[in-house]
């Protein structure tokens, strides 16, 4: 099919929920890609943070291939061995003690919710059930996960949304504190406010609010769905600010590829929930779990020291780059802020060759964690030059 055939076939059957770029994208390699006319593009944005080990890596297809010739799903209601593996890898390299599965991010939010609802009721009966998340968050698409979304512009249309939720600021550790009153249950937060426009939080602030939480039995839920997975540097973004979760939520990156989503409960929560008191149908599917071990057992320290290198590598180059006014972020996930449009120069990569994603004012770079140097030195160079020009 042309492009042009591609796009009249998506505007007719498709609900337009996504501004799309007028490209259609065929095959890849790594961070390496081309679309149906053969033009070749770099990829800095891994699918949003998804393609951990970039496009087509041979052992995670070889991972993903033998599953699924043995077994594809069989439901919750039997044991298979790759969701166990990969639960036990999660948790030997964050601290965590459990896991469940989801199939995304929002849903892993969900699971956070449910868990930290519970887990206080257990505890201290009705009324300790308010959820505190921070302005600027993004926690998901789900009503409970949009409503604990702190901006605005999602919020149109969809009310009522999911009571119990409140706001305090980032960053701000008297207007958090003055929050997290006694009908609080946890709070919940980015280390990097990744759809927020990459704006990392202050460690004394993160220490802070986790202190007061752990004092006074409010659970410090890290939202992880877009930092986790090695891509910040450090398996999780949290091992970077010297706390310890009891909860985590994750996604985008743990599949590699293929959807999955996961709930990570800590010492304190770690027997909260019971047979029958959350479950999803695709939760753990074998073939997903089994490309989330070779991917978890890649991220090794090696690996994780190669992630810091190239963040490094790519924000010291682009700081020499006209209308670059920062780089802020940490390791691979980058939010680039420039003197002129953020839009502008996104549509100009593409044109050029070089995919890149947005966050708010910023252009984002979240590339895949296993892009090589001359890849790097391709899409720096592209971006440059775009610069330059404008
Ligand atoms: C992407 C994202 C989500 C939502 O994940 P989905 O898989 O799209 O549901 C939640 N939290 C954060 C921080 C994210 O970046």
């Amino acid at each position: 099919m042309s492009f042009e055939e591609i796009k009249q076939q998506d505007e007719a059957y498709i609900m337009h929920t996504y501004g799309r770029y007028p490209v259609a994208l065929d095959h890849g390699k790594n961070a390496t890609c081309y679309d149906v006319d053969g033009k070749e593009y770099i990829d800095m944005t891994s699918g949003i943070g998804v393609n951990a080990l970039g496009f087509c890596d041979k052992a995670w297809i070889s991972a993903v291939t033998t599953q699924l010739n043995k077994l594809q799903h069989i439901s919750n209601l039997y044991y298979t061995a790759p969701c166990g593996e990969a639960a036990k890898l999660v948790c030997e390299k964050s601290g965590m003690k459990k896991m469940f599965f989801a199939n995304s991010g929002a849903e892993a939010n969900e699971g956070v919710f449910k868990a930290a609802k519970k887990y206080s009721f257990l505890k201290y009966g009705k009324g300790r059930s308010t959820i505190v998340a921070l302005e600027n968050s993004f926690h998901g698409r789900t009503l409970a996960t949009l409503s604990a979304t702190g901006q605005d512009h999602y919020h149109n249309y969809f009310f009522p949304f999911v009571e119990g939720i409140v706001f305090a600021k980032a960053n701000n550790v008297e207007d958090t504190l003055s929050k997290l009153t006694n009908d609080v249950c946890a709070v919940i937060m980015e280390m990097v406010q990744g759809e927020g426009g990459v704006v990392p939080l202050d460690k004394e602030y993160v220490q802070a609010v986790y202190q007061f939480c752990k004092e006074k039995d409010i659970l410090f839920i890290v939202d992880e769905v877009q930092t986790g997975m090695g891509r910040t540097g450090t398996f999780f973004s949290y091992q970077q600010f010297d706390i310890q979760p009891d909860l985590v939520s994750c996604a985008k990156g743990l599949g590699g590829g293929l959807p999955i989503g996961g709930v990570l409960f800590g010492e304190k929560t770690e027997a909260c929930l019971s047979p029958g008191d959350h479950g999803t149908t695709f939760g753990g599917n074998p073939v997903v779990c089994a490309g989330s071990v070779e991917i978890l057992n890649r991220l090794n320290d090696d690996f994780l020291a190669e992630v810091q290198k190239k963040g490094e590598f790519i924000r010291n180059q682009i700081l020499t780059m006209p209308h670059v006014t920062g780089v802020a972020g940490m390791g691979m996930m980058l939010g680039v802020s420039l003197d002129v449009d953020a839009k502008e120069v996104i549509n100009q990569c593409l044109e050029n060759g070089l995919m890149v994603l947005s966050a708010k004012t910023k252009v984002r770079l979240l590339p895949p964690l296993t892009i090589t140097r001359k890849e790097l030195e391709k899409a720096l160079s592209i971006l440059a030059n775009v610069l330059k020009t404008m």
